[in-house]
């Protein structure tokens, strides 16, 4: 064949393809060109996920009616008119592309009118056919109903998923973009059902309540952040509210929704330690600055963007949470609020913790250099230190274990009731963190233990193997795809070398690509879970008592590695209230 000029027709599908995904993209597209339009009020009507009707209609500057065809021609756009432009744009289009893909590949009506017409006016393209512009009774404002989208590429409809998964995809962007711009006020509808209705008077947490529902909203903490480059606002999860995957991460740029994954990493470092493997906040996160500072000219739906020192974006945006987070009341309660805190401190004990350790500051020495012997159980024997104070938990004085899971103590302030399992692998966590790398004793095992991976795991055991020999581990290459554990750290003798080594094959989050420090410190966090004594596991008295005294070592006994409590405390103020004894009178 020989080369030839697309025609118009394919050249618009085919630039189509890269701006209309979903039925979502087109609902972001049209809500886009309303907003930079200046309007007060947009309402969004849905059929069928989006497949059957998008509608659009909003209460902005409308378009002249000598210019509705130039608004769905390509390249046509009111927004940018040299190259210059391009590199300080301040609205949220700038392509003059979208109306000529949508309408490409739908059928396409737009109604307009501007403030100084007497009528409004009215023009349909089918499939990319435009029509005859005509006059039309309409208030001043823009609405464009997109219908049947894809019903001419068929390629495309069978992409499409179940209604209610495009549906999802619209409620989620729909309502991101309200929270955004609180003083519009956007009302959605599907099938006729209104699913989403905001006041525009400007109150974010309004708004975040339609996103999350009113208990979340009201324990999302506020993030208000400002430098010589960035402003910052929204809202973060405490700690304690987590979900499974980082679909909840969301943030603006200069009033854009952009994916990037970059900005959640520094997200996540802030939240570094505190939450558990696996576990991911939920935020929102504005972010403001000059826009010769961004470039939004890199992605076809101006998903990503590009930053020009994004250093210090990520920095501002890690500082902003951490600060967020720190602002917020410390201890997790794992307890009716009313249970007493033990001390005023304002700063989590986990985040002293890693802060120490980013710092490199050398953290209270608690056990001894020489190995200590183990018992059965594989809690580690003879590290109690008494005498040496007690890191932040009073002196406890050990009760007895609880349903073989809990350890109860006394302490000068009430009682305690510990999760062996978490402050055992808080315990562990920190004896690796206080040694310094490379320096941790490893103990050789009687009858070294051979390990066979997948291709895959072993290239993954292969990449970590020297941050493994590093932390005490000896491993060594024992043929291909298999390697051979000779020693492990000398603390966790006893414990299964080989459910240790595996965790390195865990799946970390794709994406992720973690400063090697955090890696490393992850990786570590694993391991003592792994390693850590269970619930369910009986304890001899020794043994309880060991456990007792190592948490108190601690720098930070109130956590465990993963961010999760690994205890309660009932203060004798508490049980005084509880008991009637105080208070009630
Ligand atoms: P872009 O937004 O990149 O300029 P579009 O194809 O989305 O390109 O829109 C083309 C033009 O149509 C815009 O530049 C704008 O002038 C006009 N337009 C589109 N939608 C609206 C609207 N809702 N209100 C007013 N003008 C609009
Ligand atoms: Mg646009």
């Amino acid at each position: 064949m020989s080369i030839q000029i697309l025609s118009d027709a394919v050249a618009s599908q085919i630039a189509a393809g890269e701006v209309v995904e979903r039925p979502a993209s087109v609902v972001k597209e049209l809500l886009e060109n309303s907003l930079d339009a200046g309007a007060k009020q947009v309402t969004i009507r849905i059929e069928q996920g989006g497949r059957r009707v998008v509608e659009v209609t909003d209460d902005g500057a409308g378009i002249p009616a000598n210019e509705l065809a130039l608004a769905v021609a390509r390249h046509a756009t009111s927004k940018l008119c040299n190259a210059e432009d391009l590199f300080r744009i301040q609205t949220l289009g700038f392509r003059g592309e979208a109306l000529a893909s949508i309408a490409s590949v739908s059928r396409f009506t737009l109604i307009s009118r501007v403030s100084s017409a007497a009528a409004g006016a009215k023009l349909r393209v089918d499939g990319g056919q435009v029509g005859l512009t005509e006059a039309t009774g309409a208030p001043v404002g823009t609405q464009i109903r997109v219908e049947d989208l894809f019903y001419n590429v068929p390629a495309r409809l069978k992409f499409l998923k179940q209604d209610y998964t495009e549906r999802q995809h619209i409620e989620a962007l729909v309502t991101r973009y309200a929270l955004a711009y609180p003083q519009i006020s956007v009302h959605q509808y599907n099938d006729g059902q209104p699913v989403l209705r905001t006041t525009g008077n400007g109150n974010r947490r309004e708004v975040l309540a339609n996103l999350y529902g009113v208990d979340i909203a009201r324990q999302m903490l506020e993030v208000t952040f400002q430098d010589d480059l960035l402003t910052i606002e929204g809202f973060i999860s405490p700690v304690a509210l987590t979900r499974s995957n980082r679909k909840e991460i969301t943030f603006f740029v200069n009033g854009r929704w952009v994916q990037d994954s970059s900005l959640s990493a520094a997200m996540l470092q802030a939240y570094h330690t505190l939450l558990m493997v696996g576990r991911f906040p939920m935020a929102v996160l504005f972010i403001r600055l000059p826009p010769e500072e961004v470039d939004v000219n890199v992605h076809p739906a101006k998903a990503e963007v590009r930053f020009r020192s994004p250093d210090r974006v990520f920095s501002g945006v890690q500082r902003a949470v951490r600060r967020a987070l720190l602002a917020y009341s410390p201890i997790p309660q794992a307890a009716p609020p009313s249970w007493g805190q033990p001390e005023s401190r304002t700063i989590d004990p986990a985040w002293q913790m890693s802060a120490e350790l980013k710092a490199g500051a050398p953290v209270e020495q608690g056990g001894s250099d020489i190995p200590p012997p183990f018992s059965p159980s594989g809690l580690p024997m003879g590290t109690a230190q008494a005498g040496l104070p007690g890191g932040n938990l009073p002196l406890l004085r050990l009760l007895g274990q609880l349903g073989a899971t809990y350890l109860i103590a006394e302490g000068p302030d009430g009682l305690y009731l510990i999760d062996q399992h978490a402050a055992h692998e808080r315990v562990l966590f920190e004896r690796f963190t206080r040694q310094d790398p490379g320096a941790i004793p490893g103990q050789a095992l009687l009858q070294p233990v051979v390990i066979h991976l997948s291709a895959a795991d072993a290239r993954l055991l292969e990449e970590q193997r020297d941050t493994l020999n590093r932390l005490g581990f000896q491993i060594e290459v024992f043929g291909p795809e298999s390697f051979r554990v000779l020693a492990v750290p000398a603390f966790l003798a006893g414990a299964d070398p080989a459910a240790m080594v595996r965790v390195v094959v865990e799946d970390f989050e794709e994406d992720e690509t973690p400063l090697k420090s955090v890696l490393e410190q992850r990786l570590i966090a694993r391991i003592c879970k792994r390693s850590a004594v269970k619930g369910g596991q009986l304890l001899s008295q020794e043994e309880q008592r060991i456990l007792l005294r190592d948490l108190e070592q601690c720098v930070s006994p109130r956590t465990c590695p993963h961010g999760r409590p690994t205890m309660i405390h009932l203060s004798v103020d508490l049980l005084e209230r509880q008991f009637g004894r105080k208070g009630s009178r």
